[in-house]
């Protein structure tokens, strides 16, 4: 392990004392090796995960991440930090909350504030089939042994401070989950680099990969913008960007990429302690530690690489946020952006390796995969080390598409982040 100063009251005590002179960067600038036993593609939050746990618990250090921007700059760096496990089917809800007790510790794990904040989240039912549904599905998550309390309207007025008394969409019922909320996302990707970094594992920024080197229908090496750098086996978490590094191998990928939307308003006092989620309004909204709401809408249903934001889906979340809240009617929106997302038929991952020995892919994480890194990391790590899929990655396989054995998460829990 590289020493490096840890986060406590001492070492800010003397930080300040040093006039901030004491602290090491965060991790190395890495130079790329000629070759390495894994190389990752992806410096976001899966890519920089999977790095972490093979050294961590495989004890495997010849690793480079190769990130062609800066780390965390995807959409790890671009979503709506909403972490939950309140999934419908058992091998989703397992997973998924598996992540969840992850994120529950990594602070101390890793020695980083991610400012895990547990404020719970609630998805509000707008119709009485929606209300129905609701409780049928917080029955199946507590047979999965996911914490989900179902609630009639009186039940999410009394939880929601400020909600609109009378929306244009009626409230009939609310599904919580106390132990979601939301973690501070850059802060996730800084502290598994820091901690891979830590482990002697590359970060090497500014490194696209425009090819690889394939030797008897195996992996060998990955080009670069850098130069050639070969490799035993190779991991890929681009996200939005999978098919097109799959392209690069003779691959296709059951994979279509959607841009997502978010914004930002003002700051304002604190006023909202839990994130608010209504699918008929198509919007979201929590609050930051800053003051800022943090509002998110749906999936522009138009394939796309251009990551950017549009007006018509400004007007959306901001309509869908003032039928629930009038009051932030007046907010100005800071910032707008999107991410370009990786999304499946049934909106559940794929962790396996491909038609191709030695390149495994972690993708079609959707709308929703930033509450997954830490499981995606473990799974990914895993294959890549032992040879064979994680237990609690056995349904995110490529064969699904051939067998038919889908885990449709879309139709049954609705996935939306
Ligand atoms: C607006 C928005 C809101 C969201 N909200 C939520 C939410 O609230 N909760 C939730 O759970 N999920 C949410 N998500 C989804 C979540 O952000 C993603 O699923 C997750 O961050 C994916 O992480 P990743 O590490 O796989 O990808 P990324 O973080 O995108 O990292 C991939 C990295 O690969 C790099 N890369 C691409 N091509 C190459 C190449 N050729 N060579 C080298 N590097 C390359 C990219 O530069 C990028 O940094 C949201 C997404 C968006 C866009």
């Amino acid at each position: 392990m590289r020493p490096r100063t840890p986060f406590n009251a001492w070492s800010l005590i003397r930080g300040g004392l040093s006039r901030q002179r004491l602290w090491q960067p965060q991790w190395r600038k890495a130079e790329p090796k000629k070759s390495y036993d894994v190389v990752i593609i992806g410096g976001g939050g899966h890519g920089l995960a999977t790095a972490y746990y093979l050294a961590a618990r495989h004890g495997l250090r010849n690793v480079a991440v190769l990130e062609k921007g800066w780390i965390g700059g995807g959409n790890t760096g671009r979503n709506t930090t909403v972490i939950r496990s309140n999934y419908f089917y058992p091998e989703s809800a397992a997973f998924y909350d598996y992540a969840l007790t992850q994120y529950e510790q990594l602070s101390r794990e890793l020695d980083y504030n991610i400012m895990f904040s547990r404020r719970g989240m609630w998805v509000l039912a707008h119709d009485p089939h929606q209300r129905d549904r609701m409780r049928h599905s917080a029955n199946a998550m507590r047979l999965n042994g996911v914490d989900s309390e179902f609630h009639d309207a009186g039940g999410v007025y009394a939880a929601i401070p400020g909600l609109n008394p009378d929306p244009r969409h009626r409230i009939w019922g609310g599904l919580l989950q106390p132990r979601g909320g939301t973690a501070r996302h850059d802060a996730v990707a800084w502290a598994y680099a820091r901690a891979a970094d830590a482990h002697g594992i590359d970060i090497i920024e500014q490194c696209e990969v425009t090819g690889f080197e394939l030797v008897g229908g195996r992996v060998a090496g990955v080009k670069t913008s850098r130069g050639m750098i070969g490799c035993g086996k190779v991991g890929v978490a681009v996200a939005g960007h999978s098919s097109d590094i799959a392209r690069l191998a003779g691959l296709t990928l059951p994979i279509q990429s959607y841009a997502l939307q978010a914004f930002v308003t003002e700051p304002v006092k604190p006023c909202l302690d839990t994130v608010v989620m209504s699918p008929a309004t198509g919007a979201y909204v929590s609050q930051t530690d800053k003051g800022e709401l943090v509002l998110g809408a749906g999936l522009d249903l138009y394939l796309s690489y251009a990551q950017r934001g549009n007006l018509p889906w400004m007007e959306r979340a901001a309509q869908g946020l003032v039928d629930l809240f009038p009051q932030f009617s007046r907010l100005r929106f800071l910032r707008q952006w999107a991410g370009i997302c990786d999304v499946t038929r049934d909106s559940s991952p794929i962790i396996d390796e491909s038609a191709v020995a030695g390149l495994h892919f972690s993708c079609g994480w959707g709308t929703g995969g930033f509450k997954a890194i830490p499981a995606g990391g473990v799974c990914l790590a895993h294959h890549l080390a032992a040879g064979e899929r994680h237990p609690l990655a056995a349904f995110a396989s490529f064969e699904r598409f051939a067998t038919g054995r889908l885990v449709d998460e879309a139709g049954a829990a609705g996935i939306a982040h």
